[in-house]
């Protein structure tokens, strides 16, 4: 699934790998994980994120590889926030070799409404649910486990202006380089999640059928 930060990715991943049952691949998560567990990996992330740049193509490639060789992803999985390079998209093909073609999904959003989205929506400490915060004052607790709700430190203005810019360089171009694809679609993610939600079961319906 592909998109700008903010588009909704995370959420919309996390609905359609339960309906679809497969494993949702987060890498911003796995990242996320390896800070909190304070990691070599974590710790050499940490200031990567913070700062709304790209962890290396090497590094996520790697992480990417092992992930999609354990025997839950063997009859298909959700991959949120991979690629976000043209060399991991090459990288990613080659670990596909003869597996089924890739579904492509990309979530657009305009700028001015992406930013809206970064600045209220929270993260819940425990389980990592996403939620938005109507009318700019944010909820604490999360309505899904209890856990408190925090503010990612990436969705702090300034780095998300910055993690704008690395999209438009860095990871816009892959829609060009899917779109010829027959398993491309694109879908305007700017309505509400059941919305989105239902548009993105049909564009997935739509090339596997
Ligand atoms: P996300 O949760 O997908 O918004 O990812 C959070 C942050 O993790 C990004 O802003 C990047 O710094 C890093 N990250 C996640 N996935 C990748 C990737 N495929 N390549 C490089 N950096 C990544």
């Amino acid at each position: 699934m592909l998109g700008p930060p903010g588009a909704g990715k995370g959420t919309q991943a996390s609905r359609l790998a339960q309906s679809r049952g497969v494993p949702h691949i987060s890498t911003g998560e796995i990242l996320r994980e390896a800070v909190q567990a304070g990691t070599d990996l974590g710790r050499k992330a940490k200031m990567v994120i913070e700062a709304g740049q790209l962890v290396s193509d090497e590094i996520m490639i790697d992480i990417v590889n092992d992930r999609l060789g354990k025997d839950d992803a063997r009859h298909g999985f959700l991959l949120d926030g991979f690629p976000r390079t043209v060399s991991q998209a090459d990288a990613l093909d080659n670990i596909l070799g003869g597996r089924e073609p890739l579904v492509v999904i990309d979530l657009s959003v305009n700028d001015d409404e992406l930013v809206r989205r970064l600045s209220t929506r929270r993260m819940c400490e425990l389980c990592g649910a996403i939620t938005g915060s109507a009318n700019g004052s944010p909820t604490v607790t999360c309505g899904t486990c209890g856990g408190a709700l925090k503010q990612r430190n990436d969705d702090r203005e300034d780095v998300v202006r910055q993690r704008l810019i690395v999209y438009r360089q860095s990871t816009e171009p892959l829609i060009g380089y899917y779109q010829q694809r027959p398993t491309f679609r694109s879908v305007d993610g700017s309505q509400d999640e059941e919305a989105v939600a239902a548009l993105v079961g049909a564009a997935v319906d739509g090339v596997t059928s």
